[in-house]
This record gives structure tokens, sequence and C-alpha cells, in this order.
């Protein structure tokens, strides 16, 4: 199973891949945990992620794809991974489609949670008081990953239509909703 779950930020990806990895027993990878790992530790990566991830634009797709690469060649993910926030461009989905079929491989599938632009503000602002996150205190911030999202990872939509990979879920409701609309799309897989 290898797996990709998109969404706006806020839809739920985080605690939705978390139920998803106990379940499956496969490792989620989550790029912006990651980033904000590297801005913690004070490394290279996280110095050259901060500024990107504070206005809410995109970290350039090479540092993203050179982590993803590095995961993905991990033993821990030889029977499958679950990418959450990862592709968000379409550079980033043509890396990733190469970087597996080296391997002999491919994309399971794409799980799109979706939700309504006014309910992205609103999550988010809950969760800022709950987890302090620095991209999820201000409100241009906020715009700016929706306004990021629309443009550069909304279109990762048609790329994964195409090749009848792509799947989407409600994702207003409870987490427990949430999660049961995803596993009985991947329950058919
Ligand atoms: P997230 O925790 O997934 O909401 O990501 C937080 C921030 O990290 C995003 O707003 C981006 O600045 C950065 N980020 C995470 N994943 C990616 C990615 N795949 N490509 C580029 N930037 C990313």
């Amino acid at each position: 199973m290898k797996l990709i779950l998109m969404g706006a930020p806020g839809a739920g990806k985080g605690t939705q891949s978390a139920k998803i990895s106990e379940k499956y027993n496969i490792p989620a990878i989550a790029t912006g945990d990651i980033l904000r790992g590297a801005i913690k530790e004070g490394t290279e990566l996280g110095k050259l992620a901060k500024g990107y991830m504070d206005e809410g634009k995109l970290v350039p797709d090479e540092v993203v794809v050179g982590i993803i690469k590095d995961y993905l060649s991990t033993e821990a993910c030889k029977n499958g991974f679950i990418l959450d926030g990862f592709p968000r461009s379409i550079p980033q989905a043509e890396a990733l489609d190469s970087i597996l079929a080296k391997a002999g491989s491919e994309v399971t599938a794409t799980v799109s949670i979706m939700i309504p632009d006014e309910m992205v503000m609103e999550r988010i602002k809950g969760r800022a008081l709950k987890e302090g996150r620095a991209d999820d205190a201000s409100e241009e911030t906020i715009n700016n990953r929706i306004v990021t999202y629309h443009n550069q990872t909304e279109p990762l939509i048609e790329y994964y239509n195409k090749s009848g990979k792509y799947h989407e879920i409600d994702g207003i409701g409870t987490i427990e909703e949430v999660q049961a609309r995803i596993f009985s799309v991947m329950d058919k897989f």
C-alpha cells in the first residue's frame, strides 16, 4: 500500500494518517513534521525551510523531494507507506513517480480529504491554540497556504485522476466518520 493523503491545510491529514498507519501497519511520512523537526534542531534544512513555511509558501521541490527519496529508500518503507503532505505540486508528483518507477513500483492510490476553505481557517485557528505551530498563528499565513493549495497542489487531482488513482472523501464530520470513509475506500485496494 503506497498511499498519498491529500487535502487542504487543516483537512485532517495528520490525524487520519496516524489511524491508517496503525490499521495497515505502514509508516506515515509527513514532510511538514520533518521540516518542523529540522527547524527545531536548527539544521541547515530547517534554516532554509523556515522562511517559506512562515510565509505559507512551499519549500522548494528539490528540497522536499530529497527528503522523501531518503525516507523511501529505508527498510521501514519496503512494504508500503502513507505520504502526508507530499506531493504538493506537479513536479513533486513526477519526481515521486520516477523514484518509485526506478524501484519497479508505483503509487497505489491518492485519497483526498475535502473540506471547504471557510472550514480551513476555523480548524487551523482551533489547532493553533492546541499545538502552537508558527504557521497557524497568522491569518495572512493561513490565507497564503489556502492559495498555495489551490494553485500548486490542486492540479494533482487531475494528475492522479488521469491514472485512475484519485479518490475523494468528504472531510466534514467527526474523526471517526472521516476515518470510516477513508477505510471504506482503502479496503477496496
Ligand atoms: P504541513 O504540516 O503539511 O501543513 O506543512 C507545513 C508547511 O511545510 C507547508 O506550508 C510548507 O511550507 C511546508 N511543506 C510541507 N510539505 C511540503 C511539500 N511537500 N512541499 C513543499 N513544502 C512543504
